[in-house]
């Protein structure tokens, strides 16, 4: 499942047990928010996860910020076939493209988002604002 960190707090006295609703360990340390859309929806009891995959939601979250389109350029990325670990924008995926400027490596999938964007933003007409 994916954690977005900005729902979950801390849990007050640090600890709670389990299990975490992410990887199941015994102790949890953050606790589900009570947002909008959960006062919308229909009650249930919130999902408390351990620090651990707090803190890989937290990081997965920074590395897709600083991935922001624009930042890396798919025309400038070469084709590598030596082992360059997980993607840094998906962080699932192997990576298989390398930005030779910033040294950032992203798979496949997300080079054929970065190329379609690049595509697109040719003939973008502005927004129109809110
Ligand atoms: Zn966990
Ligand atoms: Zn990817």
């Amino acid at each position: 499942m994916s954690i977005r960190s900005a729902d979950y707090t801390p849990i007050d006295r640090g600890f709670d047990s389990g299990p975490c609703a992410c990887c199941g360990t015994k102790w949890v340390n953050y606790q589900e928010r009570m947002t909008h859309a959960r006062l919308a929806g229909p009650p249930r009891s919130n999902l408390k996860i351990c620090s651990k995959c707090y803190e890989a939601a937290k990081r997965a979250e920074a590395a897709s910020f600083r991935m922001l389109p624009g930042m890396v350029n798919p025309a400038l990325m070469t084709r590598i076939s030596a082992d360059l670990g997980k993607c840094r924008l998906c962080n699932t995926q192997r990576a298989v493209w390398k930005d030779p400027g910033s040294g950032i490596a992203i798979c496949e999938t997300c080079y054929q988002h970065l190329s379609q964007d690049e595509g697109a933003r040719g003939g973008v007409s502005g927004d129109g604002g809110f």
